[in-house]
């Protein structure tokens, strides 16, 4: 064990029994309060988190759209330090830099065990649950504090290589999982036309997932002029600004009346997702990637009654060390680089003020980096 690990030991868990962390205490107050560090089981670790950010999700949250117990920590995108492992961990060393995704599959689950582990049934009668594999700020502790603990470690801590820095993988966890499960989903092909409606930090990360997948034009729809150059730099041939005319028009005319084989849809609204259904050519594929607060309605001649071969799949971000490990892959092979979404950075103790920002979308943020 190096010098700096027995430090990080030594100064950690046994002598700081209490931590910060940002809590869940009513719609509209999330704030920082002391809580004991958490106490691991066999199968657990704790890890020391070094960066961590809000997530769009947090702030339907916050808002009170999206309820969690009152007292529970937020947060789902943990950067860290391995500060202690449960007893029957084994594999990972105390003092390691890991990530974890925003999704923590138990690995043992018949939904885990049959492809779909985001819906993670552990213990369930038929083992399978509705985002039941999401975890953090839901239904346990978060990742906005200086301690998290991390369910079923062996199947969710990913060591994070020297080489990359925490902000070059704090958008593995969550944000780049999804979006490019996005482009994944809706099974790209080389040489396919993509439109991606809405180029936030899922929809730049869905942009691209699609040019990695093999699209080779990308049409990003997007008003705000930060996200459509991030949008061209992350591989969108064309941005659609949806303020100045009709966007299905506007796609209809860019692919000469053909469509789109695959439109993905990051936004959450029934504007998007009806938009993304009518620029699909006949057979084509909706993926569906945003969260949705109300009924959607498919309207009929779009959907060709129901004959029009469309698929529609729709994803909760891929979790587990495995998908934590190809995403860093990723990020090490220098073949995208998510930097750029990173545009403010606080500290925890600051949080309050960086969800002010987030949630009112202020001052061009796209993602901010928290740390502890
Ligand atoms: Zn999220």
């Amino acid at each position: 064990m190096s010098l700096q690990q027995q430090e990080i030991r030594a100064s950690g868990y046994k002598s700081k029994q209490r931590m910060k962390a940002a809590v869940f205490v009513e719609p509209g107050r999330i704030v920082i309060e002391d809580k004991p560090v958490p106490d691991i089981s066999p199968l657990d670790a704790l890890i020391r988190i070094t960066t961590t950010t809000i997530c769009g999700t947090d702030v339907h949250i916050l808002k009170g759209e999206y309820p969690v117990a009152r007292g529970l920590t937020i947060g789902h995108e943990p950067v860290g330090v391995i500060e202690k492992l449960g007893s029957a961990v084994s594999g990972f060393t105390e003092g390691q830099r890991v990530i974890a995704g925003a999704i923590t599959p138990s690995g043992h689950s018949m939904a885990c065990l049959c492809g779909c582990a985001s819906q993670d049934g552990a213990g369930t009668r038929h083992g399978f649950k509705a985002m039941g594999g999401w975890k953090f700020g839901n239904t346990i502790d978060g990742s906005q504090a200086e301690y998290l603990l991390v369910p079923d470690a062996m199947a969710n801590l990913a060591p994070v290589p020297d080489e990359l820095t925490d902000e070059q993988v704090l958008m593995c966890p969550d944000i780049m999982s999804t979006g490019f499960s996005g482009a994944e989903r809706g099974r790209v092909r080389i040489g396919d036309i993509v439109a991606v409606f809405a180029q936030g930090p899922i929809g730049l990360c869905a942009t691209a997932g699609a040019r990695l997948m093999g699209a080779t034009r990308i049409i990003a729809v997007e008003s705000v002029d930060t996200r459509k150059s991030i949008a061209r730099q992350l591989g969108a041939d064309d941005v659609v600004d949806f303020t100045a005319g009709n966007v299905v028009d506007e796609i209809m005319r860019l692919t000469d009346g053909r469509g789109v084989d695959v439109a993905i849809e990051a936004l959450g609204r029934q504007e998007t997702f009806e938009a993304a259904l009518r620029v699909l050519r006949p057979g084509g594929t909706l993926s569906s990637l945003g969260v949705y607060s109300g009924d959607l309605k498919i309207p009929l001649d779009a959907f060709a009654a129901g004959l029009g071969d469309h698929t529609l799949v729709t994803t909760l971000c891929p979790g587990g060390k495995e998908r934590m490990t190809r995403l860093m892959n990723v990020v090490a092979s220098g073949r995208v680089d998510l930097r750029p979404l990173v545009t403010h950075r606080f500290k925890l103790e600051d949080i309050e003020q960086a969800y002010d920002l987030f949630s009112n979308q202020r001052d061009g943020v796209l993602k901010v980096a928290i740390m502890p």
